[in-house]
């Protein structure tokens, strides 16, 4: 069973940036209203996400890291995906590619359990002090899979992925509360917030105040967000954040789309900031496309790209602010 695990695991956690997105769609699905996320080392060394949702039962800790254990998996789920996480392949995966802690405390328990897991390895449930809520701690990140561990990036790239996870899901979820640390030193500490100013905390308020307003219908299909105008060269790809029924996605057909429009406007090379919101009828996605969850396939894709550009290109001819 531990080679199927690790098998398995290099399908869902290719890298830290992977293990810190699942744990935080986990604080995420669980209701927190604020989700603290530590990397160190690249997210390599260790990777901490700690909230204050609702905890999980003593009784369910050991199943929480059971393969294919989710408590959120019904019929309905499959069509309509409400929670971000649906497969119960997260934790086993990390708990199988890295030593896994989760301390849990539901509200009402009066201490919180800790309950460890290392090659796939699981500890006795011991109790704990610690808040309301649930921190995942991911230590040596591959160390069981040294093949796996060599195609990582430097320390450097793995950092700045992980760091991308979090921005995006914050940028996703701007009503909840985000602090990014890397290696000791706060990234960001954002309130919740509405989505202009979780924007312009994120991206930067100079920025912030150059973007337009962004929003167009089609049918039931809206998008909805902020771009840059075509000035604003500040930006590198990775100021461009979809998120999709509030998923962070990074989409190609999305991407494509975006360049496509700012191509006679933003010369070769320059990319535009945008953080654009797609809201689409679930029975027109299929999210399951890849185990990460992030690649979707629309059910009508020329409907999305040409909603998509005819919005940026007319806001950018006439900015509304
Ligand atoms: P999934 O999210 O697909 O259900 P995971 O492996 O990510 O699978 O998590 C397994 C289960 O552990 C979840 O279904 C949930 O019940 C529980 N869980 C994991 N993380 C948290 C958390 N931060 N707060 C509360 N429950 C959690
Ligand atoms: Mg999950």
């Amino acid at each position: 069973p531990a080679t199927i695990n690790r098998i398995a695991a290099g399908e869902v956690i290719e890298r830290p940036a992977a293990a810190v997105k699942e744990l935080v769609e986990n604080a995420l699905d669980a209701g927190a209203r604020r989700i603290a996320v530590r990397i160190d080392g690249g997210g390599i060394a260790r990777i901490e996400v700690t909230d204050d949702g609702g905890g999980i039962p003593e009784t369910e800790l050991a199943l929480a890291i059971t393969r294919h254990a989710t408590s959120k998996l019904t019929d309905e789920a499959l069509v309509r995906i409400a929670t971000l996480g649906f497969r119960g392949e997260a934790l086993p995966s990390i708990g199988a590619a890295a030593r896994l802690t989760l301390v849990s405390r539901p509200r009402g328990q009066d201490a919180a359990a800790r309950i460890a897991v290392a090659g796939g390895a699981v500890s006795e449930i011991t109790p704990v002090a610690a808040p309301f809520g649930t921190s995942a701690i991911v230590e040596d990140l591959f160390y069981a899979t040294p093949a796996r561990r060599k195609f990582l990036r430097s320390v450097a790239s793995e950092t700045t992925a992980c760091a991308d996870a979090v921005r995006h899901l914050a940028l996703a979820a701007a009503d909840v509360a985000f602090a990014l640390s890397i290696d000791g030193t706060t990234s960001f500490d954002v309130p919740a917030q509405d989505r202009r100013a979780r924007v312009a905390a994120l991206y930067g308020r100079g920025d912030a105040e150059a973007l337009v307003a962004l929003e167009a219908v089609r049918e039931d299909i809206t998008i909805s967000g902020f771009i840059s105008p075509a000035s604003v060269t500040r930006a590198t790809a990775r100021h461009q954040h979809m998120m999709v029924n509030a998923r962070p996605v990074r989409d190609p057909l999305l991407r494509l789309a975006l360049r496509v429009a700012y191509r006679d406007v933003i010369p070769a090379g320059r990319h535009p900031l945008a953080a654009l919101w797609l809201d689409i009828p679930p029975e027109q996605l299929d999210v399951n496309v890849h185990p990460a969850k992030s690649e979707l396939r629309f059910a009508a894709p020329d409907a999305v790209r040409s909603l998509l550009i005819g919005a940026v290109q007319r806001h950018l001819a006439t900015p509304a602010g």
